[in-house]
């Protein structure tokens, strides 16, 4: 009754990405691809596939900007 339906996912903040690519490989799932289009500041954000992530958080501690990526899971989302 208590499970949460909350699934881990990656939140790209596109504006805040640079494209560089770094999130996407290191993702050892293989759910983040460059998106199909460019951003505010002309650079290609990463985006999710949509399903397959762990919330293992690789992606996040790889990434460069502070504010491009975070990741959501069950437990963040259900406060400290
Ligand atoms: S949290 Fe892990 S599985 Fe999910 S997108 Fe990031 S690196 Fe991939
Ligand atoms: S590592 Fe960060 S800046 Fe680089 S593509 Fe991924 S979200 Fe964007």
């Amino acid at each position: 009754m208590a499970a949460s339906t909350e699934v881990p996912r990656p939140i790209i903040i596109e504006d805040e990405c640079k494209g560089c690519g770094r999130c996407i490989a290191a993702c050892p799932r293989k759910v983040l691809r460059p998106a199909q289009r460019v951003n505010r500041r002309g650079f290609v954000p990463a985006e999710y596939v949509g399903e397959g992530c762990t919330g293992c958080a690789i992606c996040f501690y790889n990434c460069p900007e502070i504010y491009a990526i975070e990741v959501h899971t069950a437990d963040k989302e259900g406060g400290q």
